[in-house]
């Protein structure tokens, strides 16, 4: 079907005293993605032919996919010269601002070790190390995404990983824009490799001879970057986890007779210009005619005084405004939907944060624009999506380390806990379980 260039852009309005909870349901499925197994069958052969011919396989995808038919070797190694970071100053110094506040907020997310004397003399223990090789996906197509690059590279180096190595696709002219290499030179990243999609998962995934393998893949991407993400990280063979599934865009907003009806309506085309796929959800709570006309009123006014209102056009098409009477309504609805992003702009809202169960950050507040955490607030936007806000956290510094339990008993400890595990070994029948605490007792009992 032909898609609306012109008209008033407005969002489907539903009324909750209208509609039954089926209908809700409905309401708030997300746009469907194209089938996985088309994206499948496409990403295996990039995936194999990787594998199997390395750089020389990862090179002609980017002179195919990114034409940059220049570029000689599919990797480009720290040092990284400074004639490739030369950026304005007003550039560096944003970059910078963020750059530390991110810095701030996940090394505070660093973990004590964790000490428990479960029993007299049996002490459990738990400890972080960091994941030593780490492959971080930043998106390129049209867009600069410098934010992606620090949201994944600042963790990764609070987190003291070893081996940080950037993906992105690079230019036609073969070059990578200068933002992100200047942040992958400030979170100290060993190399760029120089290419997108699944020919640059595959590379990180596998190793090849010039792209080092990582132990995990984060980052956001189109579908060919997200299926190649769960594929390698399905495989065996690889050895590598992800972040998690990625999916587009989406905020929900939800907003009293106090808001800001222009607020309000910036927040939602703020996320309705990432893609004709991201999804924008307001929910009103017990607004009255007027006050919902100012907002859409506003929405329309601001979004065609936008460089990309075509693609806010396409977002607002499957976006909407429900209506309803209280703010509890408004956080059930939230919760069931689990966004990525939620924004309150309603009365005394840090009081209603305790009702969040499901979203992946929260923004409280008429001062508090989602745009604060995507750049500068320090919180990560690597976010989940489509309604994995249910099970899954947004990246942050545990993302980048694993936890190791240890044990540690003394000859009192293994007297005091020996007997349960010998009985359990008994039941299990593993007797080489039971002896390797008998034959301790035995051996204390002839001292
Ligand atoms: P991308 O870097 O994700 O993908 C580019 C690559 O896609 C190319 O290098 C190519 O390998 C591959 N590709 C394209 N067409 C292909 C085809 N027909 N067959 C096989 N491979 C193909 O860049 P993009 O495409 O611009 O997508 C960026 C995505 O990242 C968007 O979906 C955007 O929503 C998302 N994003 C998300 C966040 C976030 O934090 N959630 C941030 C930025 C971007």
């Amino acid at each position: 079907a032909k898609e609306a260039t012109s008209g008033k852009i407005t969002m489907k309005r539903l009324d909750m005293t209208k509609i039954s909870a089926a209908e809700l349901d409905a309401a708030l499925k997300r746009p469907s993605q194209k089938s996985s197994e088309t994206i499948l069958n496409i990403i295996k052969p990039i995936i194999e032919n990787v594998r199997n011919d390395g750089d020389k396989a990862v090179l002609s995808y980017t002179h195919q996919f990114e034409k940059a038919t220049s570029l000689t070797s599919p990797v480009l190694r720290a040092p990284f010269p400074e004639a490739f970071m030369q950026l304005p100053a007003e550039t560096i110094a944003a970059i910078d601002v963020s750059f530390e506040n991110i810095r701030k907020f996940h090394a505070a997310q660093k973990e004590e070790r964790l000490d428990v004397e479960t029993m007299p003399g049996v002490i459990c223990s738990r400890f972080s190390r960091p994941i030593e090789a780490v492959g971080l996906y930043v998106p390129g197509g049209t867009a600069v995404l410098p934010s992606t690059a620090l949201m994944l590279g600042v963790p990764a180096m609070v987190a003291g990983c070893k081996k940080i190595v950037l993906a992105s696709p690079p230019r036609a002219d073969g070059s990578i824009t200068p933002e992100i290499v200047y942040v992958a030179h400030k979170v100290g990243a060993e190399s760029i490799v120089l290419a997108g999609g699944a020919q640059a998962i595959a590379a990180m995934a596998y190793g090849t001879e010039s792209v080092s393998k990582v132990d995990k893949i984060l980052g956001p991407g189109n579908q060919f970057v997200t299926a190649a993400k769960m594929f390698v990280s399905n495989d065996t063979n690889a050895g590598v986890s992800i972040d998690m599934p990625a999916g587009p865009s989406e905020v929900l907003v939800i907003a009293d007779k106090d808001a800001n009806p222009a607020f309000v309506a910036s927040d939602l085309l703020s996320q309705a210009e990432h893609g004709v796929d991201s999804q924008v959800i307001l929910i009103a709570i017990d607004l009255n005619e007027s006050q919902l006309a100012a907002i859409e009123d506003e929405l329309d006014r601001q979004a065609k005084a936008l460089p990309r209102v075509d693609i806010v056009r396409g977002a607002i098409a499957h976006s909407l405004t429900i209506v309803v009477k209280t703010i509890d309504e408004a956080m059930e609805i939230s919760n069931q939907y689990a966004p990525e992003h939620l924004i309150l702009q309603i009365k005394e809202a840090d009081k209603v944060v305790d009702q969040v169960m499901n979203a992946g950050s929260v923004f409280i507040g008429e001062w508090t624009p989602e745009s604060v955490g995507d750049y500068s607030a320090g919180v990560n936007h690597s976010l989940p999506t489509y309604g994995y806000a249910k099970q899954y956290s947004g990246v942050n510094l545990g993302s980048f380390v694993k936890h190791i339990t240890s044990s540690n008993l003394t000859a009192e400890g293994l007297r005091n806990v020996g007997a349960a595990v010998m009985q359990l070994a008994k039941v299990e029948e593993l007797e080489a379980h039971r002896r390797a605490v008998s034959i301790r007792l035995d051996y204390m009992s002839r001292l």
